[in-house]
């Protein structure tokens, strides 16, 4: 919605809002929130709110670490869940430098420079409907601490009593629906604990926007039922883990620029152009898709979650997949993307992938409308089909090869990047896990 500053003082004054928290994201995709008290709105909406920048990950050093906070009106948001003090609104900003230029280090910043790109090339939105799914895990009533004890053995689409989360997923899609929402679907997913819900696509910054907030209601309604909801990638072994499918598409004033009817299964040629552009850059942007050590757990066959470079109409092993609805909602499913990334890098990251295939005019492979699990290697190769990095230490050495993705995230963004992901593999490396000295200790 658009607010002007007027509607927001009134709006704050009415419904007697105490604090405002003013978000942003980090690097590493975390909500960071300073609050003030109310008596700092009239400051705030005239962009003359500071904030020390340099405990934040990835942003700045010491000597630069006066930024300034501009709130977008239209992220205004009354929580439901009041405070016995008074409400607390939010407000999602962009992080300025102290000499007020935009600060790049700032993934949202990032995104509308991406996205600003794009509206040179003609078009109006890239649209993203996002599919989030995580895992409810029982709250250790002692200690209030997180455990892996599932709350249920319910699966895919189950109903209750199977499915003990459902009065938790139904109270998290009715404070959603508060907060002005609109959810599709709310299911049970295939693993005993694991659930999905769908919202309404948006354009890129706002589902962005979305993603950010539905984590934010989701883990503070599984509290309130004494459960943890994790968007952790794989938290258990031999059951599936957490994607977050990303349901794409270009527009522009005109609608849908993925839809001809004239067009190989109804698709544009720049629908075949974005989706050529999407699996060259695949792998190189794996590590922005995926960027923790424990999302490559996720990446393996059996689990329905996608580990080649490929696409189809119909199958879902491949990494993208075209659902079969046509017209406006005609779009490219990305199913490699999991719920650790940081969604504002991961969508700027994509974009500028098809926006390459787009600008070079490229060809996708042929569709594998086959299961390709079931592909032996040697057929795989034979048609041409690669598989996405294998680790994070991989996909991090594809990143560092690729100008395009690169520069869809902007030198700051990306050598501090880097150099937190370097980090975050060594010290996985360090760790000797359990797994090994079952296998080895009694072998050797
Ligand atoms: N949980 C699966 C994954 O890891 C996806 C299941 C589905 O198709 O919704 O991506
Ligand atoms: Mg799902
Ligand atoms: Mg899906």
């Amino acid at each position: 919605p658009t607010y002007t500053k007027d509607d927001i003082r009134r709006v704050a004054k009415e419904e007697n809002v105490k604090f405002l928290r003013l978000m942003f994201t980090d690097l590493y995709g975390t909500i960071k929130n300073v609050e003030v008290p109310i008596s700092q709105l009239d400051k705030l909406l005239d962009n003359k709110l500071m904030f020390d920048g340099s405990s934040i990950d990835g942003f700045v050093r010491i000597e630069e670490s006066d930024m300034w906070l501009y709130p977008d009106l239209s992220t205004w948001m009354i929580f439901p869940w009041g405070n016995e003090h008074g409400k607390i609104a939010r407000v999602i900003c962009e992080v300025y430098n102290a000499d007020r230029t935009p600060f790049l280090g700032d993934p949202r910043n990032n995104l509308i420079r991406v996205l600003d790109e794009m509206k040179e090339l003609g078009f109006t939105d890239f649209n993203i409907g996002p599919e989030p799914e995580f895992f409810l895990f029982k709250l250790d009533p002692e200690t209030g601490k997180p455990t892996t004890h599932l709350n249920d053995q319910g699966s895919y689409f189950d109903l209750a009593p199977m499915d003990l989360g459902e009065n938790c997923r139904r109270d998290i899609v009715l404070e959603l629906e508060k907060l002005g929402f609109d959810v599709e679907a709310s299911h049970h997913e295939v693993a005993p604990g694991q659930h999905e819900v769908d919202f309404k696509y948006a354009d890129a910054l706002t589902a962005c926007d979305n993603i950010q907030t539905f984590k934010l209601v989701v883990k503070t309604v599984a509290r309130k039922h004494g459960l943890h909801a994790t968007f952790m990638p794989k938290p258990l072994e031999r059951i599936n883990g957490s994607g977050m499918h990303l349901n794409m598409s270009l527009f522009t004033k005109d609608g849908s620029a993925f839809f001809d009817e004239n067009g190989e299964q109804q698709l544009s040629d720049t629908a075949y152009h974005f989706l050529a552009g999407l699996l060259k850059h695949a792998r190189n942007f794996t590590a922005l898709t995926n960027p923790t050590v424990n999302s490559y757990k996720r990446l393996v066959p059996g689990y329905e979650a996608p580990v080649y470079v490929a696409w189809s109409g119909r199958n879902r092993s491949p990494m993208v997949r075209v659902p079969i609805a046509r017209g406006a909602s005609t779009r490219l499913e990305l199913r490699s993307v999991d719920p650790s990334a940081n969604p504002y890098l991961a969508i700027a990251a994509v974009l500028a992938a098809g926006l390459d295939g787009l600008k070079n005019k490229l060809e996708p492979s042929k569709p594998v409308d086959r299961n390709i699990y079931s592909m032996t290697e040697e057929e795989r190769a034979a048609v041409g089909i690669v598989d996405l990095p294998s680790t994070l230490h991989n996909a991090l050495k594809a990143l560092r090869t690729d100008e395009v993705i690169k520069d869809a995230m902007g030198s700051h963004l990306y050598s501090n990047f880097m150099e937190g992901k370097r980090l975050e593999w060594e010290a996985y490396r360090l760790e000797v896990s359990q797994w090994e000295r079952d296998q080895y200790l009694e072998m050797y």
